[in-house]
C-alpha cells in the first residue's frame, strides 16, 4: 500500500534539473532533484545517486543555492565519519594524535598549527587514499613544522606510495 502511495508521489513531481556530478570518496555521483510535499530539504544518497528532494514550494525557483548548501552540507557529514577514520587509523599506527583536530573550510586540503589539525570537509570529493595522505601528512608536521627529508622519510615509512598520492592531488 505504502510502496503504491510513494510511486503516485514521484510521478507527480517527476519534474527534474539538470546539475553536474558531484564527487564523493573519488566518485562521482548523478544528482537527481525531486519536488516533494515537504517542509524542508531532504537528502539521500542511493547507489551513484545523490537524491535531493526539495519542497513544492520552490518549484519555480532558482534553487541553485539552496542545492549548493544540501551538498555542502552532505560533505561535511561524511568528512565527519571519514576524517574520524584517518585519524583514529594514524593515531593507532603513529602512537600519538594531535591535540585537537578541526574540518573546517580553509584555502588548503590539510594544515597543522600548534599541534592542531584542520582539514577541509570537501576532502572527501577525493578517495581514501588521498584522505588517508592529507592525514597522515598532517600528522607528520605535529613531528616536523618543514617538508624536510625527515619529514618525507617519516611519510614513506607509514605510506611507500605516497608519491602517487602527490602527484593526483597536483592534478587536480
Ligand atoms: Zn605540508
Amino acid at each position: 500500500m505504502n510502496l503504491v502511495k510513494s510511486k503516485k508521489i514521484v510521478k507527480i513531481s517527476n519534474q527534474s534539473i539538470e546539475r553536474h556530478p558531484v564527487p564523493v570518496l573519488g566518485i562521482d555521483y548523478k544528482v537527481k532533484i525531486i519536488y516533494k510535499n515537504i517542509k524542508i530539504t531532504e537528502l539521500d544518497i542511493e547507489e551513484k545517486t545523490i537524491k535531493i528532494s526539495l519542497p513544492n514550494k520552490y518549484k519555480k525557483m532558482d534553487n541553485n543555492e539552496i542545492l549548493d548548501l544540501a551538498i555542502e552540507k552532505m560533505y561535511e557529514q561524511i568528512a565527519k565519519v571519514e576524517i574520524e577514520r584517518a585519524m583514529e587509523k594514524y593515531r593507532i599506527k603513529l602512537g600519538f594524535a594531535p591535540e585537537e583536530y578541526e574540518i573546517k573550510k580553509i584555502n588548503t586540503l590539510g594544515k597543522c598549527e600548534k599541534n592542531k589539525i584542520t582539514i577541509h570537509p570537501e576532502i572527501v570529493k577525493y578517495n581514501r587514499k588521498i584522505i588517508d595522505y592529507v592525514v597522515l601528512h598532517q600528522y607528520c608536521h605535529l613531528k616536523y613544522k618543514t617538508h624536510s627529508k625527515k619529514f618525507f622519510d617519516m611519510i614513506e615509512k607509514y605510506n611507500p606510495n605516497y608519491k602517487e598520492c602527490e602527484l593526483s592531488l597536483l592534478n587536480i
